[in-house]
C-alpha cells in the first residue's frame, strides 16, 4: 500500500473516528458509563464483565422493578461488526444480518432506549440474559445513567461478554430495572422494556477453530557498512496480532518472530518496489517449508531508504484457499518503528494474501472490488475493537483495503475472508512434507528487471489464459502455461508456471505472451531455495 494517499485525500473527513471518550460518547466500554476510553478498557480487558453476574439453571428472584418512562427499542452486538438484532422494538430477520458471529470471541452486547417525554434521568440497571442450549443462564446487570437520546456513537445499556461465554446456540434477552424504584417516575412502557419481546434472540455463531497464523520475518539490511533490522519486542507482537484479530472473524492471531534475513541489496535505491524482497522472502518460507495455511509478513527497516510512497507489498491476492497457493502467501511492510505502527499496513498486506482485493477511497487504490456495497469505502455498519474498545462509525472509518485512514473492518471484509480462515485453520493438523519444487515463480518489471525462484505448489489453473513459459531442455522444447497476475499497492507481475523435469540444465527459457517472446528468463538466475 501507498503512503501518499494517506494525508487527508480520503472523502468527507479525517477526523478520527471516536468521539472523545470523556463521557459515555463514544465508548464501549460496559463497565461504566462515566469513564474514558482508554483507562476502563484496561480495567474490563483484565478483569472481565464488570457488574452483577451469575450463571444459574435456577429461576431467578424477581427482586427489581422495570423501568418507567422508558422504551427498548433496539438490541444490537458487535464483534468487531455489529448486528442489529431488534429495531424499532420489531425482529430482524437473520437473512438480513450483515455478518456471522464467531464462538469463543469477546462480544460487546448493546440496547438503546426512547424515552417518555417526562422522563426524569436517573441510574437504571440494564439487564442481559444469556440462555445456553443446556439451559443455563447468564444473568448479567450494568447500570446506566440514562438521560438523554440513546445512540451507538453515546450512551446505551452495554454489557461484555468474554470469550468463554459465547458459544453455540446461545440467545439474548434484554430487560430494563429501577435501580431504586422509590425515585422512579412515570408510567411503565407497554410493551415493558423486554426486547425481543416476548422471547430470545438467537446469536449466528460459526462454531469452530478460526485463527491465522503469522510468522513475522525481520529482514537484516546490510548494506555499505550499514546494518539494521527490526526488534520487535513482545508488545509489538502483541500490537500487530490484535490489530489482525480486531479485522479478522477470528478467536486468535498466532503471530511469531522468525529468524531475521539478512539482505544485501538496496531496498529504497532500485525501482522495483518490494519485489526483490519479496523474492527473498518467498524462498525464505520455501525453505522454512511451514503448514500451507501460514503467512509470512518481512519487516522492513531500511539502510537506504523506501520506494517512493511505498508502505507495504503483497506477492499477490492468493485467488483460493487451496494448498496450491500457499507459495503466494507473502508479503512485506515498513517497520515504522513499532508494532503498533505497523500494525495497519499489516493487517493491509495479509488481506491481499487471504484473497482480497482494494476497496476504493482515495482513487489510488489499483484492482478494486468491483462488488463493495458501501460508497468511498466506508466500513457500512458500526465497529468495535475488542481490544482497543472503540467504536467506529460507519461512515468515517474505513475498510482497511482501502489507501484510507481510519481504518477497520466492515461488514464485506469481516465475511469475505470468514470462510477462508476455516478453511485455513484446518489445516493446520496436516502432514505437510515438503516436496520438489513444482512451479516456477517470478515477479516481472515492465522495463524487464525480474526475479525468478521455485517453489512447491501450483498455480491458479483457472487463471491460464496466453502466456506460457518454453523451456530448452537438452535440446527438446518444453512448454508450460503461465499465470499473470498484477501485484496489489506497487509495480510488477507475478508469474507462476509449472516447471518441467530437467529444468536445472536447460539452456534457455522464455516468457512468451500471446505467442511472442516477452521475457528471456536466464536459467542459471532461477533461484532455488
Ligand atoms: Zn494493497
Amino acid at each position: 500500500m501507498f503512503v501518499g494517499v494517506l494525508l487527508g485525500a480520503c472523502g468527507d473527513d479525517g477526523t478520527a473516528q471516536v468521539p472523545d471518550g470523556s463521557t459515555a460518547e463514544g465508548t464501549a466500554d460496559p463497565s461504566a458509563s462515566d469513564a474514558t476510553t482508554e483507562s476502563t478498557a484496561a480495567d474490563t480487558s483484565s478483569s472481565g464483565p464488570v457488574g452483577e453476574s451469575s450463571s444459574t439453571t435456577d429461576p431467578l428472584p424477581a427482586m427489581l422493578e422495570y423501568a418507567r418512562g422508558l422504551r427498548l427499542v433496539r438490541l444490537a452486538a458487535s464483534q468487531g461488526v455489529q448486528i442489529d438484532f431488534t429495531v424499532d422494538g420489531l425482529d430482524v430477520d437473520p437473512a438480513d444480518y450483515p455478518v456471522r458471529f464467531v464462538t469463543g470471541r469477546r462480544t460487546l452486547v448493546r440496547a438503546f432506549w426512547s424515552l417518555h417525554a417526562d422522563f426524569t434521568p436517573r441510574e437504571l440497571i440494564g439487564r442481559l440474559v444469556v440462555t445456553y442450549p443446556d439451559g443455563t443462564e447468564l444473568v448479567y446487570d450494568n447500570p446506566a445513567m440514562v438521560e438523554g437520546e440513546s445512540v451507538d456513537s453515546g450512551p446505551s445499556f452495554q454489557w461484555l461478554l468474554e470469550p468463554a461465554q459465547v458459544t453455540a446456540g446461545m440467545q439474548f434477552r434484554v430487560e430494563a430495572f429501577e435501580s431504586d424504584p422509590t425515585i422512579a417516575t412515570g408510567e411503565l412502557s407497554d410493551p415493558p422494556p423486554i426486547l425481543p419481546y416476548g422471547g430470545r434472540v438467537t446469536v449466528p455463531l460459526l462454531d469452530a477453530p478460526l485463527e491465522i497464523e503469522v510468522v513475522l520475518i525481520p529482514v537484516l539490511h546490510q548494506l555499505a557498512g550499514c546494518e539494521q533490522a527490526p526488534l520487535p519486542t513482545d508488545d509489538d507482537v502483541l500490537a500487530m496480532a490484535h490489530s489482525l484479530e480486531q479485522a479478522n472473524a477470528i478467536q486468535r492471531a498466532v503471530v511469531s518472530v522468525g529468524e531475521p534475513m539478512p539482505y544485501t541489496d538496496p531496498i529504497g535505491e532500485q525501482d522495483m518496489g518490494f519485489s526483490p524482497i519479496l523474492g527473498a522472502l518467498a524462498m525464505r518460507r520455501e525453505q522454512d517449508a511451514p503448514a500451507p495455511n501460514v503467512y509470512y509478513y518481512g519487516l522492513l527497516d531500511s539502510c537506504d531508504g523506501f520506494p517512493n510512497g511505498l508502505l507495504g507489498q503483497a506477492l499477490g491476492i492468493v485467488a483460493a484457499p487451496v494448498p496450491e497457493l500457499a507459495n503466494q502467501r507473502v508479503s512485506t511492510g515498513r517497520w515504522l518503528g513499532s508494532g503498533e505502527a505497523a500494525a495497519e499496513t499489516f493487517v493491509h498486506e495479509v488481506g491481499h494474501s487471504q484473497g482480497r482485493r482494494h476497496v476504493t477511497c482515495s482513487g489510488g487504490e489499483g484492482g478494486p472490488e468491483l462488488d463493495y456495497p458501501h460508497d468511498n469505502g466506508r466500513i457500512g455498519v458500526w465497529g468495535f475493537g475488542i481490544h482497543d474498545f472503540k467504536l467506529r462509525s460507519p461512515i468515517k472509518s474505513r475498510d482497511y483495503m482501502t489507501y484510507c485512514a481510519n481504518e477497520f473492518v466492515s461488514d464485506y471484509g469481516w465475511e469475505q475472508t470468514l470462510d477462508v480462515i476455516e478453511i485455513l485453520t484446518g489445516w493446520n493438523d496436516r502432514d505437510h512434507a515438503p516436496t520438489e519444487p513444482q512451479v516456477l515463480m517470478g515477479i516481472v518489471h515492465d522495463d524487464g528487471q525480474a526475479v525468478w525462484w521455485t517453489a512447491r505448489g501450483g498455480l491458479d489453473e483457472d487463471a491460464v489464459t496466453d502466456a506460457r513459459v518454453v523451456w530448452t531442455i537438452d535440446g527438446l522444447t518444453h512448454e508450460h502455461a503461465a499465470v499473470r497476475s498484477a501485484m496489489p499497492d506497487g509495480p510488477g507481475t507475478l508469474v507462476t508456471a509449472a516447471l518441467p523435469p530437467g529444468f536445472e540444465h536447460a539452456s534457455a527459457a522464455q516468457l512468451e505472451v500471446t505467442g511472442r517472446a516477452a521475457l528471456a528468463i536466464a536459467p542459471g538466475a532461477v533461484r532455488r531455495p
